[in-house]
């Protein structure tokens, strides 16, 4: 029985490969783009992964749609295949990593409305709608687990008290564990790749629905590591 997916129907997990490339020149790459095989199944924990193909997928930003085809990977283990995607996106979502941190940076730091900031992205109102109500579905277990990694990093410092909002305590201790780690001010993009390598890419997957269903216990598995 595999470690993460156990009493689970789950066919396929999404793999975060550490991608140093923009999405200009992975697209460019188009079917010859190469990534590092994983070392391990994430659905198993087997070892034995060969590579399965390619998926054609749209990485969509504020002014343009880009072709890329994402690696995917087969486990000789369980036999379930598994998509390898770049860290300039989340899974299930066609939109950059970084538009989606910078609506939800408009929403819950800067204070806009959900119309506003869609405005001002060139995103429709009900996409940007999704991500806010995904993220705070998320924003539990996103602060849990990062005020964790901020007590490690900033041992002598409390981390950043949900007081009043969640999600907006979710960006900043995301901001201030990317500046503990990299030593410098981050870039909304950097953060942005970040959270998908710390999520697995299922920053926004968690359905906001029953609460208890197989993607939320999956989620919490793949995020927490248990
Ligand atoms: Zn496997």
């Amino acid at each position: 029985m595999s470690w993460r997916t156990e009493g689970l129907s789950i066919t396929t997990l999404t793999i975060i490969d550490l991608c140093r490339e923009s999405v200009e020149s992975y697209s460019k790459a188009g079917k010859e783009v190469r990534v590092a095989r994983p070392k391990r199944c994430p659905a198993c924990g087997c070892k034995n992964i060969i590579f399965w193909g390619k998926r054609a997928r749209w990485a969509i930003d504020d002014t343009h749609a880009w072709r890329i085809y994402a690696q995917r990977v087969k486990c000789k283990g369980c036999s379930k295949t598994h998509t390898i995607l770049p860290d300039f996106l989340f899974c299930r979502r066609s939109h950059l990593a970084v538009i989606i941190f910078l609506a939800l940076t408009l929403v819950f730091k800067d204070r806009h409305g959900i119309k506003a900031a869609a405005f001002r992205l060139n995103i429709s109102r009900s996409t940007t709608f999704r991500w806010v109500k995904n993220f705070k579905a998320n924003s539990d277990l996103l602060y849990q687990r990062l005020s964790s990694l901020y007590r490690t990093a900033y041992p002598h410092a409390p981390p950043p008290a949900p007081t009043t909002d969640l999600c907006a305590a979710v960006l900043d201790l995301s901001k201030g564990l990317f500046t503990a780690r990299h030593n410098r001010a981050p870039r909304g993009e950097d953060v942005s790749r970040w959270l998908s390598q710390f999520t697995c890419g299922y920053l926004l997957a968690l359905p906001t629905k029953g609460g208890h269903c197989a993607a939320d216990r999956l989620f919490a598995s793949l995020f927490l590591g248990s």
